[in-house]
């Protein structure tokens, strides 16, 4: 067969364990043999990071700001057990936070629907796309125990002295707890234009939720950027798509994700979004099922991954001679979802066709009823057709590789 040129390089970042694995499976069976393309290639696996003192993270996130692409394996985060278990100089950081810092983006989660596969959550036949502003609130604040009497401010000194500011918060007679936190407004900015550019690329409308009846200024300032971004910059495309814009506060957004069909991008805060892409993940099925990607403000670069981790449980088995049932769908979606950007940003048809009829396979394979085990735990006992089974990942591969050629040589021929 003939391979498809592609012109521009590629970022890839390689990972850790379980995932590693199919990563490497995933480029023999569906990638390579069908693309003459240049790949930058970085391994983040735990033992490189601990290697190059992390400098490896660094390069990695630089060469996709440079390359505007990047297609990333999941990798272990090091806590105290993983130290121990891979004898490491330091607990390095991790390696998504390094990348999206350098990045400056935002993270979009969207989940794979498949017909056949049983959503708890069964109104939601399309898409709810998630957008968390993984900057600041509460993962950079201050949080204290206050164990005796005496009274909490809230201090701001300006840098003139002039508009400096303190603030009773709370008059302590008994013990209790204390939190500070901030956002800026740049911060703030770059989140609202990754969201708008999302949403038009997608085609989709965009919700942003706050609490900002509670928080007035905090959460009101989300809201007014989110406003003024909308109103200079993107109201006409918006209205060209025939898509919109609107605010929301949480409690009503939520009841409102509940109910809906999908087919839209909910805007989160750090926390809500932290909390609320678990709620969307399990509404619709797997992890293994739940792609990810990093978009910068101007939408120009991205870095795509899949939700999971590295699937651990799995390695563990898989390095005993077991065989492992894990499921390789997030992972391919990572390359097809950073390639077509590659395709769009080259203004290359081919590849763009490319990663559209691998998608297209992937779902109908599944739709025939060819799976790995976590979707047909999820169909299991629900009165489906006997004549469905589960397939270790190898061989849901190999089928996948067939439906994907057919589909291609109808195509390209
Ligand atoms: P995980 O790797 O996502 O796996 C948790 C469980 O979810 C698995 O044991 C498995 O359940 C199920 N699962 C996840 N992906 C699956 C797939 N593709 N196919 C089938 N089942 C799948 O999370 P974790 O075990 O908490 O984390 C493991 C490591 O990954 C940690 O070191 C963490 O730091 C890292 N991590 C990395 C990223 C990233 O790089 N983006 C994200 C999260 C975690 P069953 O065992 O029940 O089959
Ligand atoms: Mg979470």
């Amino acid at each position: 067969m003939k391979k498809i040129k592609v012109l521009n390089p590629i970022v890839e970042i390689d990972g850790d364990e379980m995932a590693r694995i199919l990563w490497k499976k995933i480029k023999k069976y569906l990638i390579f043999p069908y693309l003459d393309i240049k790949i930058i290639y970085f391994d983040l696996g735990i033992k490189n990071r601990d290697l190059t003192n992390d400098q490896i993270t660094i390069d990695a996130a630089f060469a996709i700001k440079k390359y505007h692409v990047g297609i990333k394996c999941a990798t272990i985060t090091p806590d105290k057990e993983r130290m121990i278990e891979f004898n490491l100089k330091k607990m390095w950081p991790s390696p998504n936070g390094t990348i999206r810092n350098i990045i400056n983006g935002t993270i979009f989660r969207e989940p794979i629907i498949i017909k056949n596969i049983p959503r708890i959550i069964s109104n939601w036949k399309k898409p709810i796309h998630i957008a968390r502003h993984a900057y600041a609130d509460q993962y950079q604040s201050i949080d204290l125990l206050i164990k005796e009497k005496g009274k909490l401010y809230l201090y701001f000194e300006s840098e003139n002295k002039k508009n400096s500011k303190k603030i009773k918060i709370h008059n302590f007679i008994n013990p209790g707890i204390a939190m500070g936190m901030f956002n800026t407004d740049e911060s703030i900015y770059g989140f609202a234009r990754s969201c708008f550019h999302y949403s038009i690329n997608k085609k989709i409308p965009l919700f942003l939720s706050t609490k900002n009846t509670i928080l007035k200024a905090y959460d009101g300032r989300y809201k007014d950027i989110f406003q003024k971004i909308y109103k200079n910059e993107f109201l006409l495309k918006f209205k060209k798509l025939n898509i919109t814009y609107e605010h929301r506060l949480i409690d009503d957004m939520i009841s409102y994700v509940i109910k809906s069909n999908g087919g839209f991008l909910w805007a989160c805060k750090n926390y809500d979004g932290d909390v609320q892409s678990d709620t969307i993940a399990q509404g619709f099925g797997s992890l293994g099922m739940m792609t990810s990607i990093l978009l910068n403000s101007n939408g120009k670069i991205l870095e795509s991954e899949a939700a999971h981790g590295t699937i651990t449980r799995h390695y563990r088995l898989y390095k005993k001679g077991e065989k492992v049932y894990t499921n390789p769908i997030a992972s391919i979606f990572t390359w097809t979802r950073g390639l077509k950007h590659r395709a769009i940003i080259d203004n290359n048809i081919f590849l763009k066709k490319y990663s559209q009829i691998m998608e297209e396979s992937c779902i109908e394979v599944i739709e025939s009823g060819k799976m790995t085990k976590d979707l047909f735990q999820l169909i299991k006992g629900k009165g489906i057709n006997k004549k469905i089974n589960y397939l270790d990942t190898e061989s849901f591969l190999k089928i996948l590789k067939i439906q994907f050629e057919k589909n291609y040589i109808k195509i390209f021929s």
